[in-house]
């Protein structure tokens, strides 16, 4: 028999953790699926075919490498900077949590934009962080005036800024970047997961700043979600500790041969960019001149609008077949939807599904 004393198993996992919501993403089978800004395009053929040939004539049996140097010179190379100051990783979220681990314990201030991406504020809850959130301007940008005076006032240990921002699409400026870089000595973590689809990136900014960390992944426009690759660009003092927390062998043989045979095939991922791009503004429009529907300006491969009964519209939508992402859970956006950019004919689909779907104006907002 239990004693009064003793604890139950579950006690033995830390409060925060307990009291958190995981991250839940409800499956829908639909055929048009824009709900999570994945590339529409798969990896060709004739290159997965090249893939799976030198993944057979790698040794399974042999654990692969601990850190895939040809990869991380490579990512280093082409985004200008130093080897030593860049850690490839199993997805982008993986690397946000591995920061994180190092970087904050109980009570540790991080300052987060909201709405944002939810996995950052979830992965400081679970080491302890003390979560602040920055409410975006009332048309979803960021509110650069308010993250510095919470970074200074709450003397943060981190900033996280999604740019371009999911579920928003927004950006942070270089010249507003550099003025929060200069402003405060918390570590800043630029997260690039969109960073193709717009003008905009922090890695000039980089040489000049130690505290700035900026991620990229493979999983946008690359279109490679499948295979699991991430990247992280800091000062090598920075990626010294950070390595310290990585699980060796992390990236196996067919992610590192994968991602090695993408990066041989830049062209390809240019065309897309510049295609989904060209989507993007033709299907802003498209929402915009939509009776009832109010679309937000995205530098990312996704829009996120607004409706008058968001959630009615999306189950409307997945009736017809078009899955897209009702985001009316996060902070400020009861009445907003997300859809990813697909191809043209997926664009198509969606906007003829939201037209037919839609009757009412939205209302103004107080
Ligand atoms: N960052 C942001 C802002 C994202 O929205 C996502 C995925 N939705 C990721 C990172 C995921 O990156 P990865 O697949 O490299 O883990």
């Amino acid at each position: 028999m239990r004693s009064a004393l003793k604890k139950l198993p579950i006690d033995r996992i830390r409060t925060e953790v307990r009291s958190i919501d995981g991250y839940h993403l409800k499956s829908y089978d639909c055929p048009v699926k824009l709900n999570q800004n994945e590339s529409p395009f798969d990896v060709p053929k004739v290159l997965k075919d090249q893939i799976l040939d030198r993944v057979s004539k790698r040794q399974w049996s042999r654990y692969p490498d601990p850190m895939p140097m040809d990869l991380v010179e490579t990512l280093a190379h082409r985004s200008g900077w130093n080897p030593q100051g860049t850690i490839v990783c199993n997805g982008s979220n993986t690397l946000v949590q591995l920061v994180l681990s190092v970087s904050t314990s109980t009570g540790t201030k991080v300052v987060i934009p909201s709405p944002s991406f939810s996995l950052y504020g979830l992965y400081a809850g679970i080491y302890g962080g003390h979560v602040v959130n920055v409410e975006l301007t009332r048309d979803y940008r960021f509110d650069m005036t308010r993250i510095l005076d919470a970074v200074t006032q709450e003397q943060a240990n981190c900033v996280i800024l999604c740019s371009p921002n999911n579920p928003t699409g927004c950006i942070v400026s270089n010249e507003d970047l550099e003025e929060l870089l200069d402003s405060t000595d918390a570590l800043v973590l630029v997260d690039e997961a969109y960073g193709e689809f717009s003008d905009s990136s922090a890695l000039d900014l980089l040489p000049n700043h130690p505290n700035l960390i900026i991620l990229k992944t493979f999983s946008k426009a690359l279109g490679a979600a499948g295979i699991r690759i991430g990247y992280l660009l800091a000062h090598p003092e920075i990626t010294r500790e950070i390595l310290k927390a990585k699980i060796p062998f992390d990236i196996n043989v067919f992610s590192h041969v994968a991602a090695m045979c993408i990066l041989e095939h830049d062209d390809l991922v240019e065309e897309r960019v510049s295609y989904i791009r060209e989507e993007r503004d033709r299907v802003f429009e498209a929402i915009q001149s939509t009776k009832g529907a109010t679309p937000y300006p995205s530098h990312a491969n996704l829009i996120l609008f607004e409706v008058h009964d968001p959630r009615q519209t999306f189950q409307a939508l997945v009736e017809q077949g078009v899955l897209i992402r009702d985001v009316t859970s996060y902070p400020m956006l009861s009445r907003a939807l997300r859809v990813s950019v697909g191809t043209r004919e997926e664009n198509e689909r969606f906007l003829e599904s939201l037209s037919q779907t839609l009757c009412e104006p939205v209302p103004a907002r107080n």
